[in-house]
């Protein structure tokens, strides 16, 4: 299946994670820097007897704890894809047409990370495959110009692109499932049952920055056996991770706006 895969992916060594015998694999991201999320998600998922990860990126940016989230990540050592804060956070060009929170908590993040963290960030790759599924951080047509999916509209030059029956994503913060079969359509986020004639393209939501009304983290569960797909909401310290973007100096915004999930 790796015609699947976009010219970036296609040069790439052989995925460690393929094959994997597992049943329950959780799919998580947009953790920006918030531990706090990641710690309750991480929880949650073992409680839920899930045996495998995947990160879905954006793993830095925005909140406080930029080196701790990243370390816990990189600790756990599963397949991971790259997001545009990683990207931003590890390099060193302008970051001025970015809007201006967004471009403060990058600017606060780069002088956290270590030399070593940043080379880590920007190894991180765009597009993977894992077992039947391929995973992205915005979509597999241009991966690098980290387009969004905000409707069937946008998923639809996705779906050209993908050659997998699942496809996972983040980047809007917002859980979602595009379905394609004789057409496109939008589906909102619940539990669902995978079937074979159709393709899927799941927005897995954000551990650390939801933007759907609900301030919970959200992360995915998928069930390779059972064929299905669930979206669980965590809740987690949020006044710890409110405290710490205010210590830290960051835009106050960033601590409002994780309450309200927007
Ligand atoms: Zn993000």
């Amino acid at each position: 299946m790796t015609t699947a895969f976009v010219s970036t992916a296609r040069t790439e060594p052989p995925d460690s994670g393929q094959n994997l015998s597992y049943m329950r694999i959780a799919l998580f991201g947009d953790i920006h820097a918030n531990l706090e999320a990641l710690e309750a998600v991480l929880e949650d998922a073992a409680k839920q007897d899930v045996n495998e990860y995947v990160c879905m990126g954006d793993i830095v940016g925005y909140n406080a704890d930029p080196v701790a989230c990243l370390e816990r990540v990189r600790a756990m050592d599963c397949p991971t894809v790259k997001g545009n804060h990683d990207e931003d956070a590890s390099g060193l060009h302008s970051l001025d047409n970015m809007n201006p929170v967004a471009a403060a908590a990058l600017e606060w993040t780069r002088r956290q990370l270590g030399d070593e963290q940043r080379q880590w960030l920007r190894r991180l790759r765009m597009v993977r495959q894992v077992s039947d599924f391929t995973v992205v951080h915005s979509t597999l047509d241009q991966p690098a110009h980290w387009n969004y999916v905000t409707n069937r509209f946008d998923a639809m030059s996705n779906f050209s692109y993908q050659f997998t029956h699942l496809c996972f994503h983040g980047h809007t913060h917002v859980p979602r499932i595009y379905v394609k079969n004789d057409r496109v359509q939008e589906m909102a986020a619940e539990k669902l049952i995978i079937e074979d004639n159709a393709k899927y393209f799941i927005n897995v939501g954000s551990v650390g920055q939801p933007r759907d009304g609900d301030w919970r983290a959200c992360y995915v569960i998928y069930d390779v056996e059972k064929k299905s797909v669930e979206f669980r909401r965590v809740e987690y310290d949020l006044a710890t991770t409110q405290d710490k973007i205010l210590a830290a100096g960051l835009p106050h915004m960033l601590a409002e706006r994780i309450a309200e999930g927007r």
